[in-house]
């Protein structure tokens, strides 16, 4: 800076500067999104909680700014390798900035401090654990910052998906900096997260800008496992990798195991594929981080120990072979395909095994119990849209609290809508029943018994103001009754090791439903057996997209397009 140029306040760096920087430093033409109105906002110096997604632009949001603004930019991030990534891509732009972590040696912190001290530092890096060594904050006290940024930062919420405990103490950065203005960014995180992040962090008026979570270029489907069988499972994830046979991806499964074995599975079938999960030593992981990164065609095969700040924009699909805990974590994951705005699928295998297996494992976290409890809810805010027949990309714009939301026209929902049916007072019957039976029967009994139909039957049962009040529907029908209530929550499928009992869910919900104040519908079985995520060329009988409006609808047709063009592509012989 210029001597002279101290003498008089500089003018507060305004939004036109900072698209200078975008342009200079990084070649974009433009903010997009909500990242201009992100920038405006902290260079204005206030605490901002910015959720745009993943892909959208997140780091020059404060990058920017802490490069304006007088002073060192102090950025907490989660990973070592998210910060190594982002340091090195700066410094290769010539920005100033440094990260501060274990593997940096004694000599290249002294030359980091120095340079900090000089005034010519923009951005420093630093983890959760680092920022609680006293003698980190003592340093960083000599210094005037110009902002502090926190990266991914939904982990600091107990009630996210991705929760660390290190993040919890980040609040007290409010008294060790009063001041210093904050910005908290995240690509997930639905009402409850955004409001912990602001009280856990003690954010001061904080300005919440949340981007749509509209990912038009996402199609997004869900099938329904027809039976908890592990083999069948693994036959459908290798299915639908081999139709997606050359293309980059992700599967996620619930256990170590499982990743180990659908790999396997997969590499007998010809798939390049990867297995990855927080078993493996990090060196290990690692290289297989770079062979994912490097390769065509490469399948990561993964547990949620996988993705967090994996910058691979060629993601054509990610798969769950078993289901998430959250529609935020679902969010998370199946964001890491088409980030590079191509079509891209996101499908889920869900099953009513799923749903119990989730909440049993919850059962067995040692967390406080309002902790417990809401995401006992969220994971079931999951699977109701997982089994609803609402178009998906509108139920998770909604329940992120995207009022408006129009139909995407391109999930296998709007591709095909289900047939659905009222089925409120089959499932007042079904709830009376369990509970008549006093909660102490598995489901195919409960079922018998309002089928009327139960073998060996005991007049006590015969007795029962329930008994066979379910006659007049098909015991298939009651099935995909009961499983959707367990979806819904309603019922509860207990485990009782192995001899699975059911009971009733959430009680509130349950009153609502025998008031008649909760309607429940249930897809019909046929139309989910004919709802896999293959493509549909009978849209004639598709009465949905007659009333589409003609934006959703004309995206339909690009869609549609480019899958006939992909289609036609995988016919021409090599
Ligand atoms: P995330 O929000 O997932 O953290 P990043 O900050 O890693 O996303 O940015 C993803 C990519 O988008 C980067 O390559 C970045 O340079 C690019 N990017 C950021 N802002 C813009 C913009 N305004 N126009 C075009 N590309 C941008
Ligand atoms: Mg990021
Ligand atoms: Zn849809």
């Amino acid at each position: 800076m210029l001597a002279d140029s101290t003498l008089i306040a500089p003018p507060a760096p305004s939004l036109a500067d900072a698209r200078a920087t975008l342009e200079r430093v990084w070649g974009h033409g433009d903010f997009r999104g909500r990242q201009a109105e992100v920038v405006t906002e902290i260079l204005a110096g206030r605490d901002v909680v910015a959720v745009l997604p993943t892909g959208g632009g997140k780091s020059v949001c404060y990058q920017i700014p802490a490069m304006l603004r007088p002073g060192l930019g102090l950025v907490v991030s989660p990973l070592i390798a998210l910060m190594t990534d982002q340091v090195e891509a700066l410094k290769q732009q010539g920005v100033a900035a440094a990260r501060l972590d274990s593997g940096v040696s004694m000599d290249d912190r002294s030359a980091i401090w120095r340079q900090a001290r000089a005034g010519e530092l923009d951005l420093l890096y630093v983890s959760p654990e680092g920022l609680a060594q006293p003698h980190l904050i003592d340093r960083l006290h000599d210094l005037p910052l110009s902002l502090i940024a926190i990266d991914e930062a939904h982990c600091v919420s107990q009630w996210g998906h991705d929760f660390r405990p290190d993040y919890r103490t980040l609040g007290r950065l409010a008294e060790l900096f009063p001041g210093v203005p904050r910005i908290a960014v995240t690509a997930t995180a639905d009402a409850r997260t955004r409001d912990d992040i602001v009280r856990s962090l003690r954010l001061e008026d904080a300005k919440v800008v949340v981007d749509s979570f509209a990912r038009p270029n996402l199609q997004l489907s869900a099938i329904r496992k027809e039976s908890a069988s592990r083999a069948r499972t693994d036959a459908a994830v290798i299915d639908l990798v081999r139709q997606r046979r050359g293309k980059s991806g992700v599967v996620y499964c619930g256990s170590r195991d499982g990743c180990e074995r659908v790999a396997e599975a997969l590499r007998a079938a010809g798939t390049n594929a990867i297995a990855y999960h927080a078993g493996m030593e990090a060196r290990d992981r690692d290289r297989r981080l770079e062979r994912f990164l490097a390769e065509d065609g490469a399948v990561m095969v993964a547990t949620i120990a996988f993705g967090m700040g994996v910058d691979k924009a060629d993601v054509r699909f990610v798969i769950h072979a078993d289901p998430p805990g959250s529609l935020e974590a679902y969010w998370q994951e199946i964001g890491r395909a088409g980030r590079d705005g191509e079509p891209a699928d996101g499908i889920t295998l869900y099953g009513p095994s799923d749903i119990a297996w989730t909440l049993k494992r919850l059962e067995g976290r040692p967390m406080a119990e309002e902790v417990k409890a809401v995401q006992v809810k969220k994971a079931r805010q999951l699977f109701a849209m997982l089994d609803g027949a609402v178009c998906r990309a509108q139920a998770v714009r909604r329940y992120f609290g995207e009022e408006g939301a129009e139909r995407c026209g391109v999930c296998d929902l709007c591709l095909d809508p289900p047939a659905v049916f009222d089925a409120t007072v089959p499932a007042q019957k079904a709830l009376a029943a369990v509970q008549r039976l006093g909660e102490r029967f598995g489901k195919n009994r409960v079922i018998d018994h309002l089928l009327g139909k139960t073998k060996d039957v005991q007049p006590w049962e015969t007795a029962l103001s329930t008994w066979a009040i379910g006659a007049d529907t098909g015991q298939h029908t009651w099935r995909d009754i009961v499983d959707h209530l367990m979806f819904e929550g309603l019922l509860v499928e207990d485990p009782n090791e192995g001899k699975p009992l059911v009971r009733l869910g959430d009680p509130e919900a349950v009153r609502a439903v025998y008031r008649g104040e909760r309607a429940i519908e249930v897809r019909a079985a046929a139309a989910r057996a004919a709802s896999a995520p293959r493509e549909r060329t009978r849209t004639g009988r598709n009465a949905a997209l007659e009333t589409m409006d003609a934006d959703v609808r004309a995206r339909f047709e690009t869609l549609r397009a480019w899958r006939r063009d992909r289609a036609a592509e995988q016919h021409v012989p090599p």
